[in-house]
């Protein structure tokens, strides 16, 4: 029967740790405040906005919030990501996506400047995690290595499987752990025999978007299994990417959804936010 990873406490220790480095650096006279810009009021993103704002109170930095109508252009959102990489007190500079169809969402990553990118999706950050240089990492992935590490799991030596290569979850999953010296197979909708790969995983990392898509077939006797998924089921209760409760019996540690993932990205942004305001970069 797996271990339950509590991504929830997982995250608290992560916040606490950073509330205390923020009250240090405040006493150095270094400060500094996370924009947040939203384009719409998709009720998943405004949820996900409030939890970043709260993260952000909590750990003592200041938030400011940009609420913008669904009808804002490209142009106004880029002049505005302009504004905010010259404005001094800006730390980090956070875009919620999706962003409206009108908007072209690569065009604003790369406005963002790599040195406020604390979300890491601008190339120039991408391009630092994949030769191990400073910079800022992925949110959802550097949390999941957090997951890992604080939870005695080795991954130096494992075979780790990833189901998935998005440019923000699967490609720099990937890339982190082969960082953690793991040895790392990435898969897709085009991989075949799927099962038969994910269960030579000792580490099974799930990014693939479709809600209860890996049963036990996939998982070997002993796997530590990461859920990325996060989806309604028809009774509008979160379901993640794994079976749960299948998978549980034969891994030998498992994270829920919620509780597990989730909140270990909103952990990392603050990660990024107070690494951006201690480097004054
Ligand atoms: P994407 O839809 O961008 O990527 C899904 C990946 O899965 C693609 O690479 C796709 O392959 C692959 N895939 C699709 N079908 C199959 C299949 N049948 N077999 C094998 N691979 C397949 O999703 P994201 O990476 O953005 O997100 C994945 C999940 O994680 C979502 O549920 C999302 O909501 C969640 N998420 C959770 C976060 C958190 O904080 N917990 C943060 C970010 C995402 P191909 O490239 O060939 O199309």
């Amino acid at each position: 029967m797996a271990v339950i990873i509590d991504g929830k406490k997982i995250s608290q220790q992560i916040k606490d740790e950073l509330k205390e480095k923020v009250s240090a650096l405040k006493a150095e006279g270094k400060t500094g405040a996370l924009a947040v810009i939203q384009v719409g009021a998709d009720p998943a993103s405004s949820v996900y906005v409030r939890n970043k704002k709260n993260a952000c109170a909590y750990i003592g930095i200041e938030s400011l919030a940009y609420e913008l109508p669904e009808e804002t252009t490209e142009e106004e959102l880029l002049h505005l990501i302009q504004e905010l990489n010259e404005k001094e007190k800006v730390r980090g500079i956070l875009v919620q996506l999706p962003l409206p169809g009108h908007i072209c969402q690569e065009k604003v990553i790369q406005a963002i400047s790599p040195e406020k990118d604390v979300d890491g999706f601008h190339p120039e950050s991408v391009g630092n995690m994949t030769i191990g240089a400073p910079g800022f990492l992925s949110c959802t992935p550097a949390g999941i290595i957090q997951l890992l590490k604080r939870s005695d799991i080795e991954i130096a030596g494992k075979h780790c499987v990833v189901v998935g290569r998005s440019n923000i979850v699967g490609k720099p999953m990937a890339l982190l752990m082969l960082r953690e010296n793991a040895t790392v197979t990435v898969t897709h909708s085009r991989t075949r025999n799927l099962p038969e790969i994910c269960r030579q995983a000792d580490i099974l990392i799930v990014a693939v978007g479709k809600p209860q898509f890996i049963g036990a077939e996939y998982v070997k006797e002993g796997a530590a299994v990461i859920d990325v998924g996060i989806h309604r089921d028809e009774n509008n209760k979160l379901c993640g990417d794994v079976k749960f409760d299948e998978v549980m019996p034969r891994a030998s540690a498992i994270t829920p959804v919620p509780g597990g993932v989730g909140p270990m990205t909103i952990a990392m942004l603050m990660n990024n936010c107070v690494q951006s305001i201690e480097e004054g970069r």
